[in-house]
């Protein structure tokens, strides 16, 4: 276990490293993270959380970025942030209705690299990296190499675009779009930029939370004196990803007039609790961060443990819905293969 005064001293030379120099650190073994929250590494600790097993990482790596790590409360092995990022052997369960793919993405591809599944939207899958891996997403399968592979693919993409003229908003999604450079990033949001139907360039990341780092004065530039609109669209569960340094990123960002929302997934053990929606919502706010969307889980192998059926979803959300005034109230939703927008769950 890294002493208190060493965890000051990790977290000052964060302050200074490049996002990137962090970034190139955050694959890390279960023993380094169980080493760096000072857990039990043999798991004999009673817990809801069941052992964090080694082979799980088979099936998906263990990603955590410094700043994210830091979030995690020493010890606590049901902490929120850590029950998101650690592989249990639970991954294995094969599940009911749990597969690989459950949004069917794929069959919504008309180009590599694009997903066309709303009329007026489209999704590039910009990069197949990610900072962070959430034991949660859908995308934990998805056959990136098969999409983006080549500068011919992004060409493709952007014809595809430049052709259907009732697109009017691209989002940029992944794998994470911030981890790529600045000038691959650059690049790509200036030739969106340039085709005259669209009107809405959105970026969804989950960097914000996990490594706020990455709000350069450089990445700042690339968003600035754009034609179209520019939206994040963060990406947080729990109101204690957002520290410090994820309040100064997100002021810089909204700053240079940006509009930022928030996605969260329901997840239990992490954020099925009204008061810590509520709570998570009214931290976003005072962030000038809207909450946007509640998502119901997306069904993919490997994350059953995460599902808290959605009668007591209907639950949650009708406490949730009596704690806040209704701005601050993210949509309940969920998202089925072939329907031509996100489906509100009725209560
Ligand atoms: S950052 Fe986003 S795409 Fe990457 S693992 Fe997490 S939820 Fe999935």
């Amino acid at each position: 276990m890294i002493p208190i005064s060493n965890i000051a001293v990790e977290k000052e030379r964060n302050e200074k490293e490049n996002w990137r120099t962090i970034l190139s650190r955050s694959r890390i073994s279960r023993e380094s993270l169980f080493q760096r929250l000072g857990l039990d590494n043999n798991c004999t600790s009673a817990s809801a959380a069941d052992c964090s097993e080694q082979n799980a990482e088979s099936l998906f790596p263990l990603v955590v970025p410094e700043p994210y790590l830091q979030k995690i409360q020493v010890g606590n092995l049901n902490d929120p942030l850590l029950l998101q990022v650690l592989p249990q052997t639970k991954e294995f369960l094969n599940v009911n209705g749990f597969i690989e793919e459950p949004l069917a993405e794929q069959d919504f591809s008309p180009v590599p690299g694009l997903i066309h599944k709303y009329k007026s939207r489209v999704l590039l899958i910009a990069t197949q990296s990610c900072a962070i891996h959430c034991r949660y997403c859908f995308r934990r399968n998805f056959p990136y190499s098969d999409h983006r592979n080549s500068q011919e693919s992004w060409q493709l993409s952007l014809d595809y675009i430049a052709k259907h003229e009732e697109i009017n908003e691209v989002i940029l999604s992944g794998g994470d779009p911030l981890v790529m450079s600045d000038k691959a990033l650059n690049r790509l949001i200036t030739q969106v930029d340039e085709i005259k139907h669209i009107r809405r360039i959105r970026i969804h990341t989950r960097l914000l939370p996990a490594l706020p780092q990455r709000v350069t004065n450089e990445l700042l530039d690339i968003f600035k004196n754009r034609r179209c609109r520019l939206i994040v669209v963060s990406h947080c569960n729990h109101a204690q990803e957002l520290g410090e340094d994820v309040a100064n990123a997100l002021a810089r960002l909204h700053s240079q007039g940006i509009q930022l929302l928030n996605q969260s997934v329901l997840l239990k053990g992490v954020n099925d609790d009204a008061r810590a929606l509520a709570t998570l919502s009214e931290s976003l706010w005072e962030l000038n961060v809207q909450p946007y969307y509640l998502h119901l889980l997306d069904k993919v192998s490997g994350a059953a443990h995460f599902d808290i059926g959605e009668q007591e979803a209907h639950k949650i959300y009708k406490c949730l819905l009596a704690l806040l005034p209704g701005f601050l109230v993210p949509k309940l939703v969920l998202e089925s293969p072939g329907e031509r927008s996100k489906t509100p769950v009725s209560l």
